[in-house]
């Protein structure tokens, strides 16, 4: 961490750096990060605007992958730092000091405050049996309790944007593995799509979603596919862009070579990971010899299993 100690400020009990400082940090981490220019050109503007809007994170179905996924840059800030403290993250279920009745109020506050100028994005998919109750995100402020089904339809109506974030909350993912028995649903089935912008991968790849939400507060929507995914990140085969096309087939996992042989689906899976790589792009599945699971694939597991062909 370069940041002097008296550089950095307390406020709510989160640990701050300053405007300034934060610019430094992410012109020096745009490779890491996958920051283009251009990117950094916007995110100026938008650190500029004290307004920016604010982002309402909020977990369903899922393992909390995504979340963690995100928490992954840590070097020399950490990716919780600049989405609490420049991007205006008002509530997130695992780093927001406030839970309860104070984060259910803040929510509340923000949706009527905020009326369709927040960004809200949902990590895991939606349990839709039992009227939803086998997913409660919290008591409303009547003592209700507010399930995730009735929480993404109040606060997706509301935003300007929803961010589907990671496999399950885009296309259902692993609790919507047969034999599905929450009956989870993916938020294309209960949210505007025009709204909706899907970013698959189990978990959700951190400079997708760090670039999208920047994407969305500086210019808008980015352009889509027809699954609702970011075209620059989702537009080739991961097939089309692996360093391994072309080279011997491996005969076992762990083998060096092409694994088409051994269930790799590559060839099916529309994502960038031969270019983005994951833990700030030090590796990824296929370059630790590993098959591509398929994991952003829209119907991930059940039309990918089984993984491995022997
Ligand atoms: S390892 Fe998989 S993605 Fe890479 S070339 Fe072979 S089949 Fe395609
Ligand atoms: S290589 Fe395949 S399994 Fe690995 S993260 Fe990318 S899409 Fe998922």
């Amino acid at each position: 961490m370069e940041f002097k100690e008296k550089s950095l400020k307390r406020r709510n009990g989160s640990m701050r750096i300053t405007r300034r400082e934060f610019l430094k940090w992410a012109a020096t981490s745009a490779a890491a990060l996958g920051l283009s220019q251009l990117d950094l050109l916007r995110l100026e503007k938008v650190l500029a605007d004290s307004s920016a809007p604010p982002v309402i994170w909020i977990q369903g179905a899922s393992c909390s992958g995504c979340a963690i996924s995100l928490l992954n840059v840590t070097d020399p800030t950490t990716v919780d730092d600049v989405l609490l403290n420049h991007i205006s993250l008002k509530y997130h279920p695992n780093l927001s000091a406030v839970a309860g009745h104070m984060a259910m109020e803040k929510i509340e506050y923000e949706m009527i405050d905020k009326m369709g100028q927040f960004i809200l994005v949902v990590e895991g998919s939606v349990p839709t049996s039992a009227n939803g109750k086998y997913c409660i995100v919290g008591e409303k402020t009547d003592g209700t309790p507010w399930t995730m089904y009735q929480a993404v339809q109040d606060l997706a109506a509301k935003a300007k944007y929803v961010i589907a974030a990671g496999t399950c909350a885009a296309f259902g993912g692993i609790p919507g593995g047969n034999p599905n028995p929450t009956s989870v649903v993916h938020l294309d089935e209960i949210v505007e799509k025009n709204k909706v912008v899907n970013l698959p991968a189990c978990p959700v790849h951190p400079t997708h979603l760090v670039k999208v939400i920047l994407e969305l507060i500086s210019t808008g929507m980015p352009a889509l596919d027809g699954e609702g995914r970011p075209k620059a990140f989702f537009s080739r085969k991961l097939h089309s862009n692996c360093p391994r096309r072309g080279t011997s087939r491996a005969k076992k996992i762990g083998e060096f070579g092409c694994m088409n042989g051994l269930g790799c689906n590559g060839p099916n899976t529309y994502i960038d990971c031969p270019l983005v790589k994951w833990n700030n792009g030090v590796n990824w599945c296929i370059g630790s010899n590993h098959p591509c699971i398929g994991c952003a694939y829209p119907g991930f597991p059940d039309a990918v299993s089984p993984f491995y062909k022997f």
